[in-house]
C-alpha cells in the first residue's frame, strides 16, 4: 500500500478544533478532580497519607487501563462517537458521585462508599473516552498526510489548556480550607465534563469528516475508510482462522492468569499493580495474535509495542511530578520571592508543565514543519528517543543543583522550574508524536484498541512511578538555629519543633535554617555539627533499588538520569530497525 501523500493542504480541518474543545473540557474535569482528590481524602475524610497515596496511585493506574475495554468495544461495535459520548456521561456521573460524597463528608462511611463508586465510574468512563478521542484526531486526515504530527500537537494543547485551568478553577471553589467546600470543586469538574460532551454532541455531525466528506467515528462497518482496505470481519474468517481465534483467547487468557499469579502471590505485588502489569503483557499479546492481521500490519504493531515499552520509563520518571517532585517542592525548594515578599504554594509548581506546553507546542509545530520542508524531520522513534534524552537531561540538571548540598537546606526554585521546562520539551517530542505514530501505524479496524495499548504504558508507568517515589530519601528532621540573647547571641542547633517552643522565652530567637543562614554561620564547630547531624540522618536510612544505593537526593535524581538515559540510547540504536519495520510510514 502506498500512502497517499497530501502535503499541499494548508491549515487544519475544523474537526480538529472540535476534538480540541471536547478533550480540553474532559481534561479540565480529570485534572480538576485530581488536584483536589488527595486533599479531599486527607482533609475531609481524614484518611492517612499512605492509604490515600495507595488509592491515588491505583486510581491513576486504572484510569489508563480501561481504555482496553473502551477501545475494543469502539473498534468492534460502537464506533468512536458513541463511545466518547457514553464515556463522557459515565464520567460526569462519576464526578457527580464525588460531589455527593463531598456533601456527606461528615458521615465518613457514606462518603467513602460514594467516593469509591464515583472513582469506578470515572475509571470506566475514561476507558470509553480517552482512546477514542485520541484515535479520531488522525482520522480527519488521509493516511499519508504530513500534518498529522502537528494535528496531534494542537490536540495536545487542548489537553494542557484543560489541565492548566482546572486546578485554578476547581481549586478556587473546592480548596478553600473548609472541608465542606470540596464538593463545589467536584461539581465544577462535573459541569466541565457536561460542557465538553454537549459541544461534541452538537457539532460532531458537521465537522467530524474525512477529507473526502465521509463521516468518521461512526459504527464500524466492513470498509476501512482511510486506507481502502477490506476488513476481514469475523464472518469472513475461514474456519481455520476462527479456531485460531479461540486458541488465542485460551493462550493469552492463560498467560494473563499465570502472570497475575506470579506477581500477586509470588512477588507480592499489590492487587491493582498485579492486574495492571499482567494485562500490560497479555492484552497486547492477544491483539497481535489476531488471525486477520497481515504480515506488514503485524510488523507495524510491533513497532507500537516496542516504543510503548520504552515510553513506560518516560512516564514513570515524568510522573514523579505529582509525587517525589512535589515533596521536593514542599521541603527542599525555597519558594519565597523576595521582591513580592510572597511564598509560592507547592501546588502551583504543578502548572509549570501545562503552561509550558501551551507556550512551546506551537514552536514545536513550527520546528517540525521547518525541518520537514528541508527533508530533515526526524522519524517518530528518533523523536521519542530525543524525548527520553530530554527527560534524563532535566533530572541531570536538578541532580547538579542538589549535589553536595547539606540536606535540609533549600535550593532555588529555578532548579525545579528548569527541570519542568526541559521535561515539557521531552514530552512534546514524545507524547503527541506517539499518538500520531500509533494512528499512522495501526490498521483502522484496531485504531482505538491500539491507542489503548499506548495508554497502557501510562497505566504501568503511573503504578511504577508510585513505587519509585518511595525511594525518595527520608525527610530529614527539620532543624532550627536558636540565637540566645543572654549568651552573646550565641547559636545552638535544635530540632525545629523544640526550638519553636522555646522562642518566646528570655529573648531567644529562632532563625529559620536554610542555605543562607548555613553559609553565614561562622562557628566552625557548629557548622560541622549541623553537617554531621544531617549526614548521619541520611546515612542511617539508605535504600537500594536493584543494587543502586540511594542515600541522598543526588543519588535519587541520578536514578532517573540512568533510567531515562539508558532507554533513550537503546531506543536510538533501535530506531533504524524500527523504521524498517514501519514499512514506509514515517
Ligand atoms: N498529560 C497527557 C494527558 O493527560 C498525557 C497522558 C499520558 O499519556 N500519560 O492526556
Amino acid at each position: 500500500m502506498t500512502p497517499e501523500i497530501n502535503t499541499e493542504q494548508k491549515g487544519h480541518p475544523k474537526g480538529i478544533y472540535l476534538l480540541f474543545a471536547t478533550e480540553m473540557w474532559e481534561r479540565f474535569s480529570y485534572y480538576g478532580m485530581r488536584a483536589l482528590f488527595s486533599l479531599y481524602m486527607l482533609n475531609a475524610l481524614l484518611f492517612d497519607k499512605s492509604y490515600s497515596g495507595q488509592i491515588y496511585g491505583s486510581y491513576t493506574g486504572l484510569v489508563y487501563l480501561t481504555p482496553l475495554i473502551g477501545g475494543y468495544i469502539a473498534d468492534r461495535y460502537w464506533g468512536n462517537r458513541r463511545s466518547i459520548i457514553v464515556g463522557a456521561l459515565v464520567m460526569a456521573i462519576g464526578q457527580f458521585l464525588l460531589f455527593l460524597s463531598g456533601c456527606f463528608f461528615e458521615t465518613i462511611g457514606t462518603a467513602t462508599i460514594l467516593m469509591f463508586s464515583g472513582l469506578g465510574f470515572l475509571i470506566l468512563g475514561n476507558g470509553f473516552f480517552k482512546p477514542n478521542i485520541s484515535s479520531m484526531v488522525g482520522q480527519l486526515y488521509t493516511a499519508g498526510d504530513r500534518r498529522k504530527d502537528s494535528a496531534y500537537t494542537i490536540f495536545y494543547m487542548g489537553v494542557n489548556t484543560g489541565s492548566f485551568i482546572a486546578p485554578l478553577i476547581c481549586g478556587f471553589f473546592g480548596d478553600t480550607g473548609h472541608p465542606a467546600d470540596f464538593r463545589w470543586g467536584f461539581l465544577a469538574a462535573c459541569i466541565g465534563m457536561l460542557i465538553g460532551v454537549t459541544i461534541f454532541f452538537i457539532f460532531k455531525d458537521k465537522y467530524l469528516k474525512t477529507p473526502n466528506g465521509d463521516a468518521i467515528g461512526i459504527i464500524p462497518n466492513n470498509k476501512d475508510v482511510n486506507k481502502n482496505e477490506t476488513i476481514k470481519s469475523s464472518e469472513n474468517l475461514s474456519e481455520e482462522k476462527k479456531t485460531s481465534s479461540v486458541r488465542n483467547v485460551i493462550i493469552w487468557g492463560t498467560v494473563w492468569i499465570i502472570l497475575f499469579y506470579l506477581l500477586y502471590f509470588l512477588l507480592e505485588t499489590d492487587l491493582i499493580g498485579s492486574i495492571i502489569f499482567s494485562l500490560t503483557v497479555a492484552a497486547p499479546g492477544y491483539i497481535i495474535s489476531d488471525p486477520s492481521l497481515t504480515k506488514i500490519e503485524r510488523s507495524r504493531i510491533w513497532v507500537i509495542y516496542i516504543i510503548a515499552f520504552f515510553v513506560i520509563f518516560f512516564w514513570a520518571a515524568f510522573e514523579q511530578a505529582g509525587a517525589s517532585l512535589t515533596y521536593f517542592a514542599e521541603e527542599q525548594t525555597d519558594r519565597h520571592i523576595e521582591l513580592f515578599n510572597r511564598t509560592i504554594p507547592t501546588s502551583y509548581f504543578q502548572s509549570v508543565n501545562a503552561f509550558s506546553i501551551i507556550i512551546f507546542a506551537p514552536l514545536f509545530v513550527m520546528l517540525w514543519t521547518k525541518l520537514n520542508k528541508r527533508g530533515k524531520e526526524p522519524a517518530s522513534p528518533f523523536k521519542q528517543s530525543i524525548g527520553l534524552f530530554l527527560l534524563a537531561a532535566g533530572y541531570l540538571v536538578i541532580a547538579f543543583g542538589v549535589k553536595g548540598l547539606a540536606p535540609g537546606v533549600k535550593v532555588s526554585m529555578l532548579w525545579l522550574i528548569s527541570l519542568y521546562v526541559i521535561h515539557t520539551f521531552g514530552e512534546l517530542c514524545l507524547s503527541p508524536i506517539g499518538l500520531s505514530m500509533v494512528n499512522k501505524l495501526a490498521p483502522l479496524r484496531f485504531a482505538s484498541l491500539l491507542m489503548a495499548v499506548w495508554y497502557l504504558s501510562t497505566a504501568t508507568a503511573n503504578k511504577f512511578a508510585g513505587t519509585l517515589s518511595g525511594y525518595y530519601p527520608q525527610p530529614i528532621i527539620e532543624l532550627a538555629l536558636v540565637q540566645s540573647a543572654e549568651k552573646d547571641n550565641s547559636l545552638t542547633l535544635l530540632p525545629k519543633d523544640f526550638a519553636e517552643s522555646v522562642t518566646e522565652k528570655d529573648g531567644t530567637a529562632v532563625i529559620p535554617f536554610d542555605k543562607i543562614t548555613f553559609s553565614k554561620i561562622e562557628d566552625k564547630t557548629l557548622k560541622s555539627q549541623i553537617q554531621n547531624n544531617l549526614e548521619k540522618q541520611q546515612m542511617e536510612n539508605p535504600k537500594t533499588f536493584m543494587g543502586y544505593r540511594i542515600s541522598n537526593l543526588y543519588d535519587f535524581f541520578m536514578l532517573f538520569v540512568f533510567m531515562a538515559g539508558a532507554a533513550s540510547v537503546i531506543l536510538f540504536f533501535l530506531s533504524k530497525r524500527l523504521l524498517k519495520m514501519m514499512h514506509g510510514i514515517k
